[in-house]
């Protein structure tokens, strides 16, 4: 099976092909922590994680090295330590861990490394100086800065100009720069905010330096993927690059750029400063982890996705029917039950992903394997049954879905209280039944309706769900 992704470098979509087959490598752009994410910024943690799950089904488990970075320092964190009057690192240490149980309850699997800014600002230092030595950057005011007029091939990956650059006016103009497309490889630190000594003065990175000293001190040179969010082509990747191909004479750093569009509210980015943010943290409270996973994976990873109410519901819809299925399997074969034939392969979503992460059309694949499943239950033959189990659990599996027993998923929301009383309620049903004992039976079936509970009797016995609202 070849993958193919598209590269956002060559614009275009380009056979795969790692530097080390034994030790494929990612590094996706990871969260500044000073805030829950919104599901804006969970849509490239489930897009990567998918490729990650991907590149493991092809490569092997141990094959793969993914790391994902934590942005411990920066300005946004520093006033919301100042807004609540507590140290920076209860601050950071809050909106990781928040973070991660979010990107958990998502099913995204956590990557093989998670490295801190913190932990690596005198790698950073001596990467600037490098730089300085090379001639790529110059000390201004207590600043470093990257000088980008000596970077040739400088907006290569975005495909703007300095001049263009300079009318969009997406670069800060201050009196220290030589160009004001020149970015800040270090700055002085303010009384109170967190500094680092350096050959310049105390002070603290920036933000582009982070991710290229991180990449090259945890992953090594060059990287296969590099990924992120569209907004991060230019200046974050620029940047990156740019310093790379400085300290190693234009040497690659990444073989693949990948960049997932916009989570979309009402035709507008989903964005902190707009207001217009769903958080997951909130969210999940309503709604399982799963089916917003289903819901970012609608659409292809480099689509616009909107989000809409109706999106959640149409997700959940999708996940109840394919679990039916296999809630239907399972009542005839057991749940858990080992394939005849295992390690069959899962054909159509491997095909789909393989052509650029096509997870809709992977989506549609998974639709297809459930209502194969219900021909084989509809034939009855034991065997085939549990091999159209297995394909479409090891299906899901590569996309992070359906790894829930169909039980648990149609109690999903019951408490603990209503999952024992539903319990006890049907051992009594079970032995009115077996007495004969008709009327208890019913009446007991009548107290499950009123709790929204609906009784499915099957040759394993009896199974619930909540009712559909
Ligand atoms: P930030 O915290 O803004 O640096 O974002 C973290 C990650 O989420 C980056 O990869 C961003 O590109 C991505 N991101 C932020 N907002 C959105 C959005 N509305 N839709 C998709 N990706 C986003
Ligand atoms: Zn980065």
């Amino acid at each position: 099976m070849t993958l193919k992704l598209y590269d956002t470098l060559t614009r275009e979509k380009r056979l795969f092909v790692p530097t080390d087959p034994d030790r494929v490598t990612m590094y996706v752009c990871g969260p500044t922590v000073y805030g829950f994410a919104h599901i804006g910024n969970a849509r490239p943690v489930v897009a990567f994680d998918v490729l990650f799950r991907l590149l493991r089904h092809l490569y092997g488990e141990k094959h793969v090295v993914y790391a994902r970075n934590v942005t411990d320092v920066d300005d946004k964190i520093n006033q919301k330590a100042a807004d609540e009057g507590v140290e920076i690192g209860v601050i950071t240490e809050r909106y990781m861990a928040a973070y991660l149980e979010d990107m958990d309850a998502l099913g995204a699997l956590r990557p093989t490394h998670q490295p801190r800014a913190t932990d690596y600002i005198q790698a950073m230092v001596d990467d600037i100086a490098g730089l300085i030595a090379r001639g790529g950057a110059y000390e201004a005011e207590g600043h470093v800065l990257f000088d980008t007029q000596s970077a040739r091939d400088y907006g290569m990956l975005s495909g703007r100009s300095l001049d263009d650059m300079i009318a969009g006016a997406r670069v800060e103009v201050a009196p220290y720069k030589r160009h004001p497309a020149d970015f800040v490889l270090w700055k002085p630190s303010k009384p109170h905010e967190p500094r680092w000594p350096s050959p310049w003065g105390d002070g603290r990175p920036g933000w582009h330096s982070e991710c290229s000293t991180m990449i090259e001190r945890v992953l090594g040179l060059p990287i296969d993927i590099h990924g992120g969010g569209i907004d991060l082509v230019f200046p974050h990747h620029e940047n990156e690059l740019a310093q790379a191909r400085c300290a190693h004479d234009g040497a690659e750093f990444a073989r693949y750029w990948m960049h997932n569009g916009f989570l979309d509210m009402a035709g507008e980015k989903m964005s902190k400063s707009l207001g217009n943010v769903i958080i997951p943290h909130e969210l999940l409270q309503k709604v399982p982890g799963e089916v917003l996973r289903w819901a970012l994976l609608s659409a292809h990873y480099r689509q616009p996705l909107e989000w809409t109410e109706s999106l959640l519901d149409q997700s959940r819809k999708a996940l109840d029917r394919i679990y039916g299925a296999l809630q239907d399997a399972a009542r005839v074969v057991g749940d858990g039950v080992v394939s005849p034939h295992p390690g069959r392969l899962v054909a159509p979503v491997l095909e789909a992903l393989s052509d650029d992460i096509n997870t809709p059309l992977a989506l549609s694949g998974l639709f297809r394997l459930s209502d194969e499943l219900r021909e084989t239950i509809a034939g009855g033959d034991r065997d085939a049954i549990a091999s159209a189990m297995h394909d479409l659990t090891s299906a899901g599996a590569l996309l992070g879905l359906l790894q829930t027993p169909p039980a648990v998923w149609f109690q999903g929301g019951a408490g603990d209280d209503l999952k024992s009383q539903v319990e006890a309620l049907l051992v009594q049903r079970a032995q009115a039944r077996a007495g004969k004992d008709w009327p208890t039976a019913d009446r007991i079936r009548g107290e499950l309706d009123a709790l929204g509970v609906v009784v499915m009797d099957g040759p394993q016995g009896a199974t619930w769900r909540i009712k559909e609202a």
